[in-house]
């Protein structure tokens, strides 16, 4: 999503004058676009800051001026104490206000203390922004398109209802509208996003609440809109009718984020999912029963506080019932302000290392099968760039696997059939089956 954030930042300073720049030396303005749900993501902000000083310095040394802003959950977290602690910066902004940033400039430009915007306003934000305009992958074949944002579910271990704030929907008009002119710019692969983005249940043209099933449906409308995606789900916002979407949108891709976090019962309570393990396993064969080939992929957190070594085996049994075709783990980090951060049983560091390495030994294990899996298929790839190799280009599965083949740089921004013939570590070599393109 700061992906798509910063796209946003982009289109809305172009008018007041500001481009993309390739890297900071020399740059007018700098803006820190950050991510605060583990420590170690919030820490690189200060790093990358300390970096950041000495460029800025050199300007203004040269009598120039760079105005330095740090953008998201970072900033929205810790607005003044990351100016306490870094007081050299001139903007701090919230994830809620980045339509608000050419007014920011303007103030930061006239005055000599920082200016800091950390609100969750009354207006929505895409109101106020222009029409998507700068390409948020750097193909211009895929896109992201920001439909939900925030949540309300207070997990025990997260920050996001913090800093993303309540959970909000945009209109179906209007993520229809930016669709369609992504479409007309040449996407032809949209990923929708949201942090709980099968919460969506935006207004729709018709008046009436629209849920994300029937966004994905007008959206495979789109001429030119080939495959869709979403992510991120939670297992107890997958309502019948998103279920069914699989099965009924072929535009729709067969591979789902799904994060589960963990596999035991006492944990998932602890945790504060509102689901168990025996639902997420019976969700995931309603999935296969409505898309037989789908793909699943999924979030682990090892050592929450109270994990015991048997709670981590439910994790792994799980992992072994479903069967991934990758996934995220990550080893409890304790946030502030989360009820998780205060609880008694905080896991010890090297019990929560040994744990990630088993779970990420059988993940891996899991991966390399899947892959291995689709040898000898047949499947389409949307090409997206020329590959590493001279005449060689490279695209992505339906499953998301990196496949590179060789062809003519023509063929990117189509989806052809190609018939995979070797599974790679991270990526997937085919042929190109014939020379048509994919119904
Ligand atoms: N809304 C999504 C997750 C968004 S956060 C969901 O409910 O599944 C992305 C991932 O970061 C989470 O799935 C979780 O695995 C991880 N994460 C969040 N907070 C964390 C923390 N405090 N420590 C470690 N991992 C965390
Ligand atoms: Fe965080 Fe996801 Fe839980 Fe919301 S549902 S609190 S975003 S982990």
């Amino acid at each position: 999503m700061n992906v798509y954030d910063s796209a946003r930042m982009a289109d809305v300073l172009a008018p007041v004058g500001y481009a993309p720049a390739d890297r900071p030396e020399g740059a007018d303005m700098v803006i820190l676009n950050t991510c605060h749900i583990r420590d170690r993501a919030a820490e690189k902000v200060f790093s990358e800051l300390g970096r950041l000083r000495l460029l800025k310095a050199e300007r203004e040394a040269q009598s120039g001026r760079m105005i330095l802003a740090v953008a998201g959950c970072v900033a929205q977290a810790e607005g003044e104490m990351l100016l306490a602690r870094a007081p050299f910066v001139d903007i701090v902004l919230g994830p809620q206000t980045y339509h608000r940033l050419p007014e920011m400039v303007a103030r930061a430009a006239r005055a000599a203390g920082a200016v800091i915007d950390t609100d969750f306003p009354v207006e929505q934000k895409f109101d106020f922004l222009p029409a998507a305009a700068s390409r948020q992958t750097p193909d211009g074949i895929t896109a992201f398109l920001t439909v939900q944002e925030g949540c309300d579910k207070f997990c025990s271990f997260c920050v996001v209802p913090y800093t993303r704030g309540a959970e909000a929907s945009r209109p179906a008009a209007s993520v229809l509208a930016e669709a369609r002119l992504m479409a007309a710019q040449g996407v032809r692969e949209i990923t929708l996003l949201g942090q709980n983005v099968n919460a969506y249940h935006g207004e729709g043209p018709d008046g009436r609440s629209w849920g994300l099933a029937r966004l994905l449906e007008a959206l495979a409308a789109i001429p030119g809109v080939a495959r869709l995606r979403y992510t991120t789900s939670h297992p107890r916002d997958m309502d019948a009718a998103l279920v069914a979407a699989h099965g009924s949108l072929p535009a729709l891709m067969p591979f789902l984020h799904l994060p589960v976090q963990s596999g035991s019962d006492r944990m998932l309570r602890a945790m504060n999912r509102g689901h168990d393990a025996a639902s997420y396993l019976d969700l995931v064969a309603r999935l296969r029963a409505a898309r037989r080939d789908i793909a699943l992929s999924s979030d682990f957190i090892v050592g929450h506080p109270g994990e015991t070594e048997a709670d981590f085996d439910a994790t792994l049994g799980l992992v072994r019932a479903v069967g991934f075709a990758q996934c995220f783990t990550f080893k409890y980090s304790p946030r502030p302000g989360t009820p998780a951060a205060v609880l008694a049983g905080q896991v010890p560091e090297p019990v929560k290392d040994e744990r990630l390495q088993r779970l990420q030994a059988l993940i891996r294990e899991q991966q390399d099968s899947f892959n291995a899996g689709c040898v000898g298929l047949e499947l389409p790839v949307l090409f997206t760039g020329r590959g590493r190799k001279p005449g060689q280009i490279s695209g992505r599965s339906p499953y998301l696997q990196a496949v590179h083949v060789q062809g003519g740089a023509h063929l990117i921004g189509t989806e052809r059939m190609v018939t995979i013939e070797a599974s790679l570590t991270n990526s997937l070599n085919a042929t190109l089956s014939r020379e048509r393109a994919c119904a």
